[in-house]
């Protein structure tokens, strides 16, 4: 609307001006000729001609003036009330050059009119006149019909906006969001339509990943509470030797211990999937962290009589202090798990030009290929009774990749079956 306001006006206002000259052109050309006639017939037949001039056209003034300013002859006013002439701009015109010409009010009629003088033989200045619209009246003549115009245009133009805005709207409204991409529309709202899929998609894999997950969990929960009340209810009917007693309740002790780091990992897991993470970041010494839990896994270290050694530096990394401890304790605790008798465990924290870094080497039995990639995802084992014996959840890695991404953190795996596993956490540098 404002646009065609504004381009209403403009073209109003040009319409006038272009309108205006046309006219004075055309009146220019008509009072020259008129002149012309005239003048031949005053020269012919004298001054005398002008006093039976009759048949002058309504609104043309015809006027005689002498080459002192008096004026002689007047068509339309009494010669003997009109003052001196000579100063008109287009009688000086032509009394210097033989014709002059000029537009302006005139103070006799109050009209605007073109004035066009030119010089008699006799000496004398003839001058015609002509009355015409000044630019405020050929403006005001042309408004009817541009009112009248800007009228249809704004109705053309509601109508058009309307018309043309339900059309854009409709197939938006009916469009199909469980499927973006099976609908057929105008190809600016592709992009819009991809990145509704893409989310769709996203959202799929999530619920996905928690049904399977809900399923996992369930399973995994199950598996040592059927022990537990196995192991209980031969108990209880008295079907076990009072001797075997000890080796039953360690059993079911075992198996309960397992439910609860298997809960606890769980819970650890989830917190860090709501993105609930609370805990504020600060500071932490890489290298003071990673010899306190090297020194909190002394227990198993002993039992599988394994070389522990810590190298490296201080190191400073920007981060949760809970995660980061839960990161590097469960790659360290992995590194002892999965080791053999006697085996050794090499872990150096330090600084590298990408950032702090945590680089865990043990000579356990190594990670065949094809598991390295999924051995991130929840619940997976490469060896599933193994892994139950030695203790695992099949969630610590998991753990380890939802602190590395909270904290930007790359995790990669280096492994050779049967000869040894690195694993190596590069942090970020600064504060990010
Ligand atoms: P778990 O609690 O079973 O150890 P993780 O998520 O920590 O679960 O690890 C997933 C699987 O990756 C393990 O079951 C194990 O098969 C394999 N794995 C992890 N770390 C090592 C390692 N250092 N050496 C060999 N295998 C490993």
């Amino acid at each position: 609307m404002l646009i065609l306001a504004v381009t209403l006006l403009l073209f109003y206002a040009i319409m006038s001006v272009i309108l205006y000259n046309r006219n004075l052109e055309l009146l220019k050309r008509e009072v020259k000729q008129e002149a012309e006639y005239i003048c031949t017939a005053v020269n012919i037949s004298g001054s005398g001609y002008l006093e039976k001039l009759s048949q002058v056209d309504e609104g043309t003034r015809v006027t005689q003036i002498d080459d002192s300013g008096n004026v002689l002859y007047d068509s339309s006013s009494e010669e003997e009330d009109m003052e001196n002439h000579g100063a008109r701009q287009e009688v000086k015109e032509a009394l210097a050059s033989g014709t002059g010409e000029s537009v302006r009010m005139s103070n006799t009629l109050g009209r605007e009119l073109y004035y066009y003088a030119v010089l008699l033989d006799n000496g004398t200045v003839l001058r015609v006149a002509k009355s015409m619209d000044n630019l405020a009246m050929t403006a005001l003549n042309v408004l009817p019909v541009i009112g009248g115009l800007a009228v249809l245009m704004i109705a053309f133009a509601l109508f058009l906006a309307k018309w043309q805005t339900k059309k854009l709207i409709r197939p938006i409204n009916e469009l199909d969001l469980e499927h973006p991409l099976e609908n057929t529309l105008y190809e600016e709202l592709t992009p819009l339509l991809v990145a509704m899929d893409k989310q769709n998609k996203e959202k799929e894999a999530v619920s996905n990943m928690r049904k399977e997950f809900s399923a996992n969990v369930s399973h995994e929960l199950k598996t040592p509470l059927t022990s537990i009340s196995g192991y209980a209810e031969i108990m209880k009917n008295g079907m076990v030797r009072p001797a075997d007693i000890p080796v039953f309740s360690e059993r079911i002790y075992k198996e309960a211990r397992r439910l609860i780091t298997l809960v606890e990992d769980i819970i650890k897991l989830s917190k860090l999937d709501e993105e609930s993470v609370e805990l504020e970041k600060e500071e932490v010494d890489l290298y003071e962290l990673t010899r306190e839990i090297v020194s909190r896994l002394s227990p198993q270290v002993s039992q599988k009589h394994i070389r522990m050694e810590v190298t490296g530096e201080p190191v400073e990394c920007y981060g949760i202090r809970q995660i980061l401890d839960e990161m590097v304790y469960n790659v360290c605790e992995n590194a002892i798990k999965y080791n053999n008798e006697g085996g050794r465990v090499s872990v150096w924290v330090g600084n590298t030009l990408e950032g702090p870094k945590v680089s865990v080497s043990d000579t356990g039995i190594g990670i065949p290929k094809e598991h390295q990639e999924r051995i991130f995802e929840r619940f997976y084992r490469v060896d599933k009774s193994h892994s139950k014996e030695r203790g695992g959840t099949g969630l610590g890695l998991s753990i380890v990749k939802h602190g590395a991404l909270l904290h930007g953190a790359k995790v990669s795996v280096d492994s050779v079956p049967g000869k040894g596993t690195r694993i190596e956490m590069l942090f970020p540098k600064g504060k990010k």
